[in-house]
């Protein structure tokens, strides 16, 4: 970037001011505000101790003075302090014409919008017509404002609303989008409160608030390198061969952090995928809660993720032609990795080797943009097919059909049975549909809380739905018996695993019922046992799946017949959506997309 952004925002009070606040501001605060990425708040720093423009401190008249014009554009970062001082300083108003009158790229975040009112000839008399109330006036004196017209965004009433009034408890004289309106802007702001948003309208590019920090930093680039003639000459994408963007837990109980990591190696009888999109799974939450680690106590990074599909990018010496691989197939990661030479492995169970590795619980997992994956554990698949559709087929997706499948061999499908599924998370949407395609006429019955969630069950085909929301098991029971004219299941998916759920699946099964549990919300179950001996009921664990059912899942996938309740995130949005998915706020399944 040029040295103008930089150096023209080095005013004797906002910017100086913000620097001397955030120093005192406690370590892991600051590596919040860097996006929870230690490596950032390394990168921060050193830029603070550094820079020769953050330790040499001028003021804006002097840049002026100095001279403009070997600037190739301007930054006037966020902070509260813009809104006070940059709106009505007469230096600030002359670097912004200058930038104006020679359409030079003229960047904004947050607060900072606001400073182009000083760009007014009265920005002063402005600025007081407004503090007292009073549009009209305030309208007057904008007359001849050179960014009348333009569309711009920034920090808005709402967004205002919590930061000053219910955080800084600060009171507001009047809100910067009214002011900005008034002079004449085009304002533009997002009806959801800190959703980013950047707008750009000939050389002045705004950004609304602090999370538009990333788009506002790539069209800003993007227009300094055309006002400069620099892309041709920029090194294509930095350090891209050699890093990438990964998510890593470096501690339990803490959010992971979103990190540049060197692109991993692969061994010979591996493919490097660049990944494209990443489901996001319960077991995610519960890897970072530490859940596993009474099981398996995994060493730090982790790098999560683990519904992974995307590209061939490059493949090992050793792995087989036959196998067909070529560089830019579709791919989807079969996630239980064996040692290929146990009884379990030789029977195409891989995933319950005793010495199997998961991707998204070591090293290496799917929030990251390479994976090296051992070529047997890939599927190609279907160019067709889309990324984010098929990523969750990997767990989600292949995790209730295998649970399917136990019932069925077991003989516990078919015309006359009811089977009841558990739960209608990211799981149960999948399960419903495969008891229909798998179930052999049986009646499929869907019971969870969720009302939302029942919805979609309704809409994937299943016979019937029942809320359990505050009902005794008798009740469910008679609800049941109405339903099906049975107040008992044959067989019953769980997808939750929740321990009062399985009291009632347990309650409601049938003699000779067979009860498969893929969910595993709760850690332990308390169950009568005499019921279980007496009516002879089979209960199956079942655990993710291996090459076949996920070879299967594809197969069904590629011939349209199953359907997808998505919710696409970006990488920067992980830890929201972790929160979010805790909170059981996800309907279908929130999946990552590179
Ligand atoms: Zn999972
Ligand atoms: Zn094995």
């Amino acid at each position: 970037m040029s040295a103008g952004p930089r150096q023209a925002c080095n005013d004797r009070s906002p910017r100086a001011l913000f620097t001397a606040t955030a120093l005192h501001i406690t370590e892991s605060i600051m590596i919040d505000h860097v996006g929870f990425s230690v490596s950032n708040y390394a990168r921060a720093k050193a830029f603070f101790a550094h820079d020769p423009a953050m330790n040499q401190v001028r003021t804006l008249r002097a840049v002026i003075e100095e001279g403009l014009d070997k600037y190739a554009g301007v930054f006037v970062p966020g902070g509260q302090a813009p809104a006070v001082d940059l709106m009505q300083d007469p230096d600030m108003g002359a670097i912004l014409r200058h930038f104006h009158e020679r359409a030079k790229p003229t960047a904004l975040l947050c607060h900072g919008p606001i400073a182009v009112v000083s760009a007014m000839p009265h920005a002063r008399e402005f600025r007081s017509a407004l503090i007292a109330g009073d549009v009209a006036t305030a309208k007057n004196w904008a007359e001849g404002w050179h960014y009348a017209g333009y569309k711009m965004t920034v920090f808005s009433n709402t967004e205002e609303k919590v930061v000053e009034e219910q955080i800084l408890h600060a009171k507001l004289y009047f809100n910067m989008v009214d002011a900005l309106q008034a002079a004449g802007g085009e304002v533009i702001t997002t009806t959801i409160d800190f959703e980013p948003n950047v707008i750009v309208d000939r050389e002045l590019i705004t950004g609304q608030n602090p999370r538009s920090d990333h788009p506002i930093a790539a069209k800003f680039v993007a227009a300094l390198d055309r006002a400069t003639g620099a892309a041709s000459s920029r090194a294509i994408g930095r350090d891209k061969e050699t890093h990438m963007k990964a998510a890593r837990m470096h501690e339990y109980g803490k959010p992971p952090v979103l990190e540049e990591v060197p692109v991993p190696d692969i061994q010979p009888d591996e493919i490097l995928v660049n990944v494209k999109a990443c489901g996001m799974c319960r077991s995610d939450v519960q890897l970072v809660d530490g859940y596993f680690r009474k099981y398996a106590d995994i060493p730090t990074p982790i790098t999560l993720g683990h519904e992974i599909t995307g590209i061939v990018h490059k493949i090992g010496g050793v792995v087989p032609k036959v196998a067909g691989f070529q560089e830019g197939d579709h791919v989807v990661v079969a996630p239980g990795w064996g040692d290929g030479v146990c009884r379990h492995c030789l029977v195409g169970n891989s995933h319950i080797c005793p010495n199997v590795r998961w991707p998204g619980f070591g090293p290496y997992g799917g929030f990251a943009e390479f994976i090296p994956v051992p070529a047997r554990y890939l599927i190609k698949v279907d160019k067709g097919l889309k990324f984010e559709q098929i990523a969750p087929l990997t767990d989600a997706g292949m995790t209730p059909y295998r649970g399917i499948k136990k019932l069925r061999d077991a003989g516990a499908l078919g015309p006359n049975r009811i089977v009841g599924v558990f739960g209608i998370g990211g799981l149960g949407g999948y399960a419903v549909q495969y008891a229909k395609l798998l179930g052999g006429g049986a009646t499929v019955v869907a019971f969870a809380r969720n009302s939302a969630k029942l919805a979609v069950a309704k809409e994937y085909g299943v016979d019937h739905i029942i809320s359990i929301t505050g009902k005794s098991p008798t009740d469910v029971s008679n609800e049941l018996s109405t339903a099906t004219g049975q107040g008992d299941l044959d067989a019953i998916i769980d997808c939750a695993g929740a321990p009062e759920m399985m009291q009632l699946g347990f309650s409601l099964l049938a003699t000779s019922g067979h009860y498969v549990n893929v969910g595993l919300v709760g850690d332990r179950i308390d169950i009568p046992l005499f019921p279980r001996v007496s009516r002879e009921q089979t209960f199956h664990g079942s655990y993710w799946g291996n090459n076949t059912d996920l070879t299967e899942v594809m197969a069904l996938a590629a011939e349209d017949k199953i359907r997808h309740t998505i919710k696409i995130f970006r990488f920067d949005q992980i830890n929201e959506h972790i929160e979010l998915l805790r909170a059981g706020e996800i309907v279908g399944r929130a999946v990552m997309k590179f």
